[in-house]
C-alpha cells in the first residue's frame, strides 16, 4: 500500500492555507495536497464578493501571526484587499502548486488495516472521480461555506434573478458589463454598475446585508429600490473605519516590534469583551453595552423603524453587528425595511406578503445565512467502524419499514449535535482533524486566531507520525518506533463535551435568541468556544498526552506504542545543556529551575499568535 500524500487538506480557505504553511514551516516537507472545490484560494474571501463585503475584526488581527501585513489600508479591510492578502501568503510560501482546484472531496474512508484515509475527489467540471490515499486528513471546509437554500414557497416560479449573498450574481446586467474592467476590476467595482435601475428584494438583515445595502443604495449608480425583509433585529454598534496613514504604515513596517505591539493591543481590547458574555458576572458590562448601543440606534435610525431596530434579545446573545452606515441608509427613499409583514410566497415577478401586499422585483437576494448545523454535509467521512459523520445528526435510517441505528458518535456524546474534542478530533476517527470545528468560534475575536491555535495543536499531535514518514538520517535518541495513527480517547472526548456544555450554559448565548450558534434539534451550542480565547491558545500548547492513543500498525495488526513527544523533550535537553553552559550553573537545583524556565519560554513565547 502506498501513500499518495502525507497530509491531505480539504479546502483552501484561511484555515487550510494556514495548515499548509505550518507544515512547510515546521517540517520543511511539501508532501501535502489541498483539495479545493472552487477556482481560487481564500475560501470565504474568494466566495463572498457582494458590495461592501469586509471584515468586522481589525485587519492587523485578522491576519496570520506568521505573515503580518504592515500595509493594511484601513482598520477593517474590505474583501478585495483581504483576498489579495491570502494570495500574497500563498505566493510567499509557494502553496499554489499544491492545490487541486475545481475538485471536491466527496468521500473519505479510514482504513484501519493501513492506518490511512482513502479519499474520493470529484472534478467539479467533468464529474470525473479520482482516488487518493493519505496518512493524515484535515478538514478545513469552514462553517460558513454552504449557503442556506431559499425555503419560501414559490421560489422556483420567480422569473428574475435569485441568488445568495455568498454567490453574488455579477452577470446580472450584461449591458453594463462593458465598464466592469475599469479600475482594479475587483468584484466590488463591478457591482456598482449592474445595480442601476434594478428593483431588489432582500431577505435577511445579518452582517452581510448591513454591509451591502448602504453601498448599493447610494452614489451615482444607486439601485432604484431595495426592499428588505427582516425578522429579528441585531444590536448594531458604532464602528468607524479609518484609513491608515502612510506614516502609520511606515511605523508598522520599519519600527521593530511595533506591529506585534499593535496586534497585542487589538487582542487585549477585544478579549476583554468576553467578560460581558457571562450571565452573572457580565451583567454590568452588558448594561453599559445595552445603554450605549440603544442610544446609538435610536439616534441614527428613522423613527418609523426604531421600535423594531432596538432588539428585545439580550445583547451578546448573537454576534454583535458593526454598523457600516446601515442605519443611515434606512433614511434613504430607495430603501424600505419590512419587519411586520412577512413574505407568504414568491411569485413570478416578486413576492406576496402575508397581508396581501404584492412587491415586484428584478432580483431577490438571499442574506439568510449558512448551513451551520450540518457540518461536512454533503461529504461522507467514514471513521474506523465505517460510521459517517454527516449521518450522526440524523441518527436513524428507515430500512424495510424499521428504524435502524446507523451511527452513534454524536448521538452518544452530544445527543446528536456536532461536537469534537477541542473542536478538532473525534474518537472514532483516527488521523483526522477538523479546523473551525464544533465549539471553536468566539463572539468577539478573529477566526484566524482560533484556526492558528488549532493548526499548532494539530502539528504537535501529528509530529511523531510525520517524523516517522520523513525520518532523519541521523539515529534518533528518543524514539525507536514511530506511530502510524493517533486518535483521541472516547473518555477524553466525552469529558471535553461535558465541560464545554457546562460552561456554555453559563453564558449569554444560552438565553434563547434565535441564533446560528444553537442546534435547534437539541438546543446545544455547537459553534462557540465558551471561554476566554487565551485559554483556547493555552490548550493548544499544553496538550494532555494521555488523552491520545498513538498506534503502530505493522501488517494490519494494531498494537499500541507509547509515544514520548520528541520535540518538547529535545527542546528541554538542548535548553538544559545550553543554559548550563552559559550560566555555568553547577547546583542541581538551579539546573532544574533554568531548564524549566527555558522549556516554558520555548513553549509559550514561540507560539503566541498575538505576539509572534
Ligand atoms: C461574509 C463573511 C464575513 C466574515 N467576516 C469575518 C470576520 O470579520 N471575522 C472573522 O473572524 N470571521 C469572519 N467570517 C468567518 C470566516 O468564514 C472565517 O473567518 C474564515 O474564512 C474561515 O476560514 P476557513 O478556511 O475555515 O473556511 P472558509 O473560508 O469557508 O473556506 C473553506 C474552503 O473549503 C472549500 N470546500 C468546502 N467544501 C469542500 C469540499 N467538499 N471539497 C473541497 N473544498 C471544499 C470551500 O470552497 C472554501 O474554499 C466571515 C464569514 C463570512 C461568510
Amino acid at each position: 500500500m502506498s501513500i499518495d500524500t502525507d497530509v491531505l487538506i480539504i479546502g483552501a480557505g484561511p484555515s487550510g492555507l494556514g495548515m499548509a504553511v505550518q507544515l512547510v514551516r515546521n517540517f520543511g516537507t511539501r508532501n501535502f495536497e489541498i483539495i479545493e472545490k472552487t477556482s481560487d484560494v481564500g475560501g470565504t474571501w474568494f466566495a463572498n464578493s457582494y458590495p461592501g463585503c469586509g471584515c468586522d475584526v481589525p485587519s492587523h488581527f485578522y491576519s496570520y501571526s506568521f505573515a503580518p501585513n504592515p500595509y493594511w489600508s484601513r482598520k477593517f479591510a474590505l474583501q478585495p484587499e483581504i483576498h489579495r492578502y491570502f494570495e500574497s501568503v500563498v505566493s510567499q510560501y509557494d502553496i499554489r502548486p499544491h492545490v487541486r482546484f475545481h475538485s471536491a472531496v466527496v468521500l473519505a474512508e479510514y482504513d484501519p488495516e493501513t492506518a490511512s484515509w482513502k479519499v474520493v475527489i470529484e472534478d467539479q467540471r467533468t464529474k470525473h472521480q479520482i482516488h487518493k490515499r493519505c496518512r493524515i486528513l484535515v478538514s478545513a471546509i469552514g462553517v460558513l461555506s454552504t449557503p442556506k437554500r431559499c425555503d419560501i414557497p414559490g421560489a422556483e416560479n420567480f422569473k428574475g434573478r435569485l441568488f445568495h449573498s455568498a454567490q453574488w450574481d455579477h452577470g446580472f446586467d450584461y449591458k453594463d458589463k462593458e465598464v466592469i474592467c475599469v479600475g482594479e476590476g475587483s468584484p466590488q467595482t463591478q457591482l456598482f454598475k449592474w445595480a442601476i435601475d434594478a428593483y431588489l428584494l432582500l431577505l435577511g438583515n445579518g452582517c452581510s446585508a448591513t454591509q451591502f445595502v448602504p453601498v448599493m443604495s447610494a452614489g451615482e449608480n444607486q439601485v432604484k429600490k431595495i426592499t428588505q425583509f427582516s425578522r429579528q433585529a441585531h444590536w448594531l454598534s458604532y464602528r468607524p473605519n479609518p484609513e491608515y496613514s502612510g506614516a502609520f504604515q511606515f511605523l508598522m513596517c520599519w519600527v521593530p516590534g511595533a506591529q506585534r505591539l499593535y496586534r497585542t493591543y487589538l487582542f487585549l481590547t477585544q478579549e476583554k469583551d468576553f467578560a460581558g458574555f457571562h450571565m452573572k458576572n457580565g451583567q454590568n458590562m452588558r448594561n453599559d453595552w445595552t445603554a450605549t448601543t440603544t442610544e446609538y440606534i435610536q439616534k441614527n435610525s428613522p423613527t418609523k423603524y426604531r421600535d423594531f431596530l432596538v432588539p428585545n434579545t439580550i445583547i451578546g446573545c448573537k454576534r454583535r453587528v458593526m454598523d457600516t452606515d446601515y442605519l443611515a441608509c434606512l433614511h434613504r427613499k430607495n430603501v424600505e425595511l419590512i419587519y411586520d409583514d412577512p413574505i407568504d410566497h414568491i411569485t413570478e415577478s416578486g413576492i406576496m406578503t402575508k397581508s396581501g401586499r404584492k412587491i415586484d422585483a428584478d432580483a431577490i437576494v438571499l442574506a439568510n445565512g449558512f448551513e451551520t448545523q450540518k457540518p461536512f454535509s454533503p461529504i461522507e467521512i467514514r471513521g474506523q467502524n465505517g460510521q459517517n459523520i454527516a449521518d450522526h445528526v440524523s441518527q436513524y435510517q428507515q430500512v424495510e419499514g424499521k428504524f435502524r441505528l446507523i451511527s452513534f458518535q454524536w448521538l452518544e456524546f452530544a445527543g446528536g449535535s456536532p461536537e469534537a474534542y477541542f473542536g478538532t478530533c473525534l474518537s472514532g476517527f483516527p488521523n483526522f482533524f477538523i479546523l473551525m470545528g464544533p465549539n471553536t468560534l468566539s463572539g468577539h475575536l478573529s477566526v484566524l486566531y482560533t484556526t492558528e491555535c488549532q493548526v499548532n495543536f494539530i502539528i504537535r499531535v501529528i509530529r511523531p507520525i510525520l517524523d516517522g514518514l520523513n525520518r532523519s538520517m541521523l539515529p534518533s535518541l528518543f524514539v525507536t518506533e514511530y506511530p502510524e495513527s493517533v486518535v483521541v480517547t472516547p473518555v477524553a472526548e466525552r469529558k471535553d463535551v461535558a465541560v464545554t456544555d457546562h460552561k456554555a450554559k453559563q453564558l449569554v448565548w444560552a438565553t434563547g435568541c434565535t441564533s446560528w450558534f444553537i442546534d435547534p434539534s437539541t438546543g446545544r451550542n455547537t459553534i462557540m468556544f465558551p471561554d476566554w480565547q487565551f485559554k483556547f491558545h493555552l490548550r493548544s500548547i499544553f496538550i494532555p498526552w494521555t488523552d491520545f492513543l498513538y498506534k503502530k500498525s505493522p501488517k494490519g495488526s494494531l498494537r499500541e506504542v507509547t509515544v514520548v513527544p520528541r520535540y518538547p523533550l529535545g527542546v528541554a535537553t538542548a535548553s538544559i545543556m545550553l543554559l548550563g553552559a552559559l550560566l555555568r550553573l553547577s547546583s542541581a537545583e538551579s539546573f532544574k529551575l533554568s531548564s524549566t524556565l527555558t522549556i516554558l519560554q520555548q513553549q509559550v513565547s514561540g507560539f503566541l499568535p498575538w505576539t509572534r
